[in-house]
């Protein structure tokens, strides 16, 4: 590793963060369980510069130069909670790079860092934005993440119809597990976190389950671990 610089204004940038391996399970968002979780304030790098964020500032492309010197990227420091502020930064980087699966995930733990700060309103439009970005996802983890963001958002009515959709797709039995819990909070009026174990299959029928024909990611082997 040579010496790592911000490749917006040449500034002497630290190596990136090593987040701690989760030993807890996570959140139904996939938000990583302890020790990893209270680190989320480090996974961004922000340049004390010119405030190009990054996970690793010096892998910024070229292009994020433009991005970090527009109106728009200032205007985001004196718009929302400062808390959420690296991660919001982040995300304008990626949409303006053309990453829309990283763009969701930065804002996706914008929303984190907002329920860490216990502004309520402010996570509910983050996940408004990050379901918007995750419409009409054919892919089953991201689908199930998405259930939780609609939830979590508040935004109930569309939330049961992702559900029902979801449910139309012929979901595994773990999948089915998250949908039917997912279902009930929704019922509730429940925007809370929760873990993802307190929606699975008991464990003695898990095992079973994921040796069962239908491929599966590794989004279940991870789950299954803990
Ligand atoms: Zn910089």
């Amino acid at each position: 590793m040579s010496q790592a610089t911000c490749p917006v204004c040449g500034t002497d940038a630290r190596s990136p963060f090593r987040a701690p391996q989760p030993e807890i399970a996570p959140d139904l968002d996939m938000r990583p369980g302890e020790p990893t979780r209270s680190t989320l304030r480090d996974w961004i790098q922000v340049c004390p510069q010119c405030g190009a964020s990054a996970p690793d500032l010096s892998a910024l492309p070229q292009t994020a130069r433009a991005v970090v010197e527009s109106d728009e990227y200032r205007a985001l420091s004196t718009s929302g909670l400062e808390e959420t502020l690296p991660f919001r930064r982040w995300a304008l980087i990626c949409e303006r790079t053309g990453d829309r699966a990283q763009q969701a995930e930065a804002l996706l733990q914008a929303a984190w860092a907002a329920d860490d700060a216990a502004v309520m309103t402010e996570a509910a439009g983050l996940r408004t934005a990050v379901a918007a970005l995750w419409d009409g996802t054919q892919d089953v983890e991201l689908g199930l993440r998405r259930l939780d963001v609609l939830r979590r958002a508040g935004l109930f009515d569309a939330a049961e119809a992702w559900a029902a959709t979801l449910s139309e797709r012929g979901p595994d039995e773990l999948a089915r597990s998250i949908i039917g819990f997912q279902r009930a909070r929704i019922a509730a009026r429940d925007i809370g976190r929760h873990l993802i174990s307190s929606a699975l299959p008991p464990p003695a029928r898990a095992p079973h389950v994921s040796h069962g024909k239908r491929a599966t990611t590794g989004f279940w082997s991870r789950l299954l671990r803990k």
